[in-house]
């Protein structure tokens, strides 16, 4: 699995890769464990009952898909439908569906905003959810 994080001691931006069984990962300039939430589940490569990185019990999935690009794929397809009678409406429908096969999700924490990409545990997380999110948000 690969973890991209935001160390909460110095602030900086951390990439690594995550192997079980679990190591110390150290922040890379500060030194403060970046993993200091670890549970049984998450020891044990089972899903993960919260993050392991900031002890948030809510984590989801979503698509590891720029949303700019799909926005500007439906509203190329809707300016196009005049000229096309619809049927560019029917290709970027397409297009969206045929991507979102492919791309993977990635896992993501609504408090610390860690990303996580590159593990089947991404599945068994929940997906988004925006009242979650926005009570999150308030928190911050
Ligand atoms: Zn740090
Ligand atoms: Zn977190």
């Amino acid at each position: 699995m690969n973890i991209s994080t935001t160390c909460s001691a110095c602030s900086q931006r951390q990439e690594f890769e995550l192997n079980w069984p679990i190591t110390v990962h150290p922040c890379q300039k500060c030194h403060q464990e970046l993993l200091s939430h670890p549970t049984q589940a998450f020891l044990n490569q089972e899903p993960w009952d919260q993050c392991p990185l900031c002890g948030a019990s809510h984590l989801y999935q979503r698509k590891d898909f720029n949303q700019k690009l799909g926005i500007g794929l439906i509203v190329l397809g809707v300016v196009l439908a005049y000229f096309t009678y619809g049927l560019s409406l029917l290709l970027v429908t397409g297009i969206d569906w045929w991507l979102s096969k492919r791309i993977p999700p990635m896992g993501a924490c609504y408090r610390c905003k860690s990303e996580f990409r590159n593990s089947k545990l991404i599945r068994s997380m929940e997906p988004f959810n925006l009242q979650l999110y926005d009570y999150y948000r308030n928190l911050r």
